[in-house]
């Protein structure tokens, strides 16, 4: 099937939760299309299955109903396993509360998920590629500091050269900067439009308007549906300023 570039495409997608006593209709026909080198941010309010739908996309859960093109590969109907391997090859995962090992130097996290992937590297390798991807997010001469030793926004760092160790080509981040302060957030910020800017595809979900403005196209969900999808007129740049976007569309209430 011709994708016209699009990596991600969603096709009439429900989730459907059985808790035994009731069903949850999580996601209720979703059809989304993101191409690569897209900066997508995904919002809505709590509830409205923005976390259930990046578990879909990045093959953590699969629909109940409809299909997911990862690639232009039909992934819905895997089973865990290829699932797995789908997921370590293609996606980046990074998360609101960072999710690193403590007692572990930052290297050795970021060389985690290096260990599960089909090329085997010897452990020089793995400490120079590590080291490398440390050093493009600004840590450079932190590889051996521990979780413990580093500011949150060293953290996420960290946490972002773990989800850009395996070479990916979709990097889903949920609430990447919701533990982080303002300024921490605007430098984290910076480096996902960076990494957008070498042609990753970027899929983030806030609730903040202002960390939405970093990407290029909003996405907003309520009850378990997209009600709005438009481009970002006014858009953040690196240092926090917004600039007008030429060709964007004004959203109607500005
Ligand atoms: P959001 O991330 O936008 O807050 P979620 O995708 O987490 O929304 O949740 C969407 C709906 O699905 C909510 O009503 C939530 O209670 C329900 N839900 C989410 N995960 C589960 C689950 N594992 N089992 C049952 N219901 C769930
Ligand atoms: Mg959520």
């Amino acid at each position: 099937m011709n994708n016209n570039g699009a990596v991600v495409k969603l096709l009439d997608v429900h989730k459907t939760y059985n808790t035994g006593e009731m069903e949850v209709n999580a996601v209720r026909g979703v059809s989304l299309e993101i191409h690569r080198a897209e900066f997508v941010a995904l919002m809505g309010a709590s509830g409205s299955g923005k976390s259930t739908l990046m578990n879909i996309l990045g093959c953590l859960d699969r629909p109940t109903a409809g299909h997911y093109l990862l690639d232009d590969a039909d992934v819905s109907g895997l089973d865990r396993d290829r699932l797995a391997d789908i997921r370590n090859r293609k996606i980046g995962f990074v998360f609101q509360n960072f999710n690193l090992l403590p007692r572990t130097s930052a290297r050795e996290n970021v060389e985690l998920p290096l260990l599960y992937s089909a090329q085997r590297l010897t452990n020089a390798q793995l400490r120079e590629k590590a080291d490398r991807v440390l050093a493009s997010v600004g840590l450079g001469g932190r590889e051996d500091h521990h979780p413990s030793q580093l500011s949150g926004g060293q953290q996420q760092r960290v946490a972002i050269a773990r989800a850009l160790i395996n070479d990916p080509e979709v990097v889903l981040a949920d609430e990447p900067t919701g533990n982080l302060d303002s300024r921490t957030s605007v430098e984290i910020m910076a480096i996902f439009q960076q990494l957008n800017e070498r042609g990753i595809t970027v899929i983030m979900v806030t609730h903040e308007q202002d960390i939405a403005a970093y990407a290029r196209r909003n996405v907003i969900m309520r009850d378990g549906v997209i009600l709005e999808d438009r481009p970002v007129a006014r858009r953040a740049n690196a240092a926090g300023e917004l600039v007008r976007i030429q060709g964007a569309e004004a959203p109607p209430t500005l």
